[in-house]
């Protein structure tokens, strides 16, 4: 052997909403707390500011997580101050594990900050939608999942049948949202539910 091996890799968790991503994320962050690693948890912030939070499973269980804004909040705030990813500055300084929910939400940036951390011998892992309320493919997902050294793809229990689920069914008031409803919906009643393929429904 020529030289001894960093261990950074790339690990991605997908599956419908209620599909268990957030508590395998928390499993394995808390997994490697217990082995002493430096850890660090980024989710979006849904307002313009970073601050404390955490990664919360519908099932109730938490980790502190810090909540940003966009990559470059993730970038600012990995493993202390000042920008990252610098020539000059050594992976010792970067945590050994950063784990990312909703991961999904982030714009195409997030690739090459995961391949370069992966790179720089981190553990990162990944969790978020494959699938949009459409069934369509979620933004940087694809291009993260293939290219992943491994890849857990969850399944949820379908509302209506009780088989495997796949996807998000989007409801507004009750009913099925259509192709072309915007992502953020004003004033809407709106709520997820898990769906196989046969009973996720997008109306047209
Ligand atoms: P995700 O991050 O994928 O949305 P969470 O980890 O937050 O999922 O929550 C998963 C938990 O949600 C399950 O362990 C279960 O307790 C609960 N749950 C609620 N509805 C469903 C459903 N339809 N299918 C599976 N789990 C569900």
């Amino acid at each position: 052997l020529k030289s001894p091996y960093s261990g950074g890799h790339l690990e991605v968790i997908v599956g419908p909403m209620f599909s268990g991503k957030s508590e395998e994320l928390i499993r394995r962050v808390t997994r490697a707390v217990i082995a002493r690693q430096r850890v660090q948890v980024f989710k979006p912030a849904i307002d313009d500011r970073y601050h404390e939070s955490a990664v919360a499973s519908h099932a109730g269980r938490t980790v502190g997580a810090l909540a940003v804004r966009d990559v470059a909040g993730i970038r600012a705030h990995l493993s202390g101050e000042g920008p990252l990813l610098t020539a000059s500055r050594a992976p010792a300084e970067l945590p050994d594990v950063v784990g990312i929910d909703e991961v999904q939400f982030f714009g195409p940036e997030i690739v090459p900050l995961a391949l370069h951390l992966a790179d720089a011998g981190v553990r990162v892992i990944l969790a978020g939608l494959d699938l949009d309320f459409r069934a369509e493919p979620f933004g940087c997902m694809p291009d993260l999942l293939a290219r992943a050294e491994s890849v857990e793809k969850l399944t949820a229990i379908c509302t209506e049948c009780g088989a495997p689920a796949t996807r998000s069914q989007r409801l507004i008031g009750g009913e099925p949202a259509r192709f072309d409803d915007p992502v953020v919906l004003v004033g809407a009643q709106e709520s997820y539910e898990a769906r196989c393929r046969v009973h996720h429904v997008v109306l047209p």
